[in-house]
């Protein structure tokens, strides 16, 4: 899967990005990130690519033509699966949605800033508009990291033991089980005797039992979705 970022912080993802699963992910070659620093499309002479809103009022607004420019460039090149907008006005990130966007192979991020961008970005350009929460950030960046992490990390290949990601939180709409390692008993706090049994039957019928109790429990709203 190929993933074009356009920003005006790229340095923002460096850490997130060079961690853990994305890392390898990427050493995999499963995924190939690329930055687009926005300002470089700006005619401008101060590489500016915000500007005052029409009709008044607070903040700046990201103008089209950088933007423009950048997919333009990105599409002369592929095909894209979807342009995505992050946004707090988008659909809500889930995981179905995550599920369904690690199938692509070619998509644009574009994060905001300021205000957010001129309506006519999202009018012509964008193809999907994606919020990461009910909640207003200072820029696209972290929701883009958040995504990217969420899809990346469920590429067949990325994890090692496949299953892992299928017993996961969300995944046909349940919360995952309790875990625990050793020691078995910690204080007097000790871990359930079905998990140290060997029965792996067993073991898989408290895990599921578990997993109801749970949602049921902290996400009723998911387990009645489940039925
Ligand atoms: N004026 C806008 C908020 C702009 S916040 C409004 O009220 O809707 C600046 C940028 O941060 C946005 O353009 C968007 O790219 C990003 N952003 C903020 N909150 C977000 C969220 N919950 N999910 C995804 N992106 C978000």
């Amino acid at each position: 899967m190929r993933i074009d970022i356009i920003t005006i912080f790229p340095e923002i993802f460096e850490s997130p990005f060079s961690y853990s699963i994305i890392k390898r992910a990427k050493e995999k070659g499963i995924v190939d990130i690329h930055f687009h620093q926005l300002r470089d499309y700006s005619t401008n002479k101060h590489k500016n690519v915000d500007d005052y809103p029409y009709g008044g009022g607070a903040g700046m607004v990201m103008m089209i033509e950088p933007i423009a420019a950048c997919i333009d460039a990105l599409k002369d090149e592929r095909n894209y699966d979807e342009i995505i907008y992050t946004s707090p006005d988008g659909e809500l990130l889930n995981q179905k949605v995550s599920n369904q966007i690690s199938t692509f192979e070619n998509i644009i991020i574009l994060c905001g800033h300021y205000k957010g961008v001129d309506e006519r970005v999202r009018q012509y350009y964008i193809t999907r508009e994606i919020s990461i929460g009910n909640y207003v950030l200072s820029g696209g960046e972290l929701a883009a990291i958040v995504l990217c992490d969420s899809i990346i990390r469920i590429i067949p290949g990325v994890l090692n033991d496949e299953t892992s990601a299928l017993s996961d939180s969300f995944q046909n709409n349940l919360l995952a089980p309790p875990v625990y390692t050793r020691p078995a008993n910690f204080k007097e706090m000790i871990v359930p005797d079905i998990l140290l049994s060997g029965n792996d039957n067993e073991i898989m019928k408290w895990r599921y039992e578990k997993a109801l109790e749970r949602t049921k429990h902290s996400r009723p709203d998911m387990y009645n979705e489940s039925d």
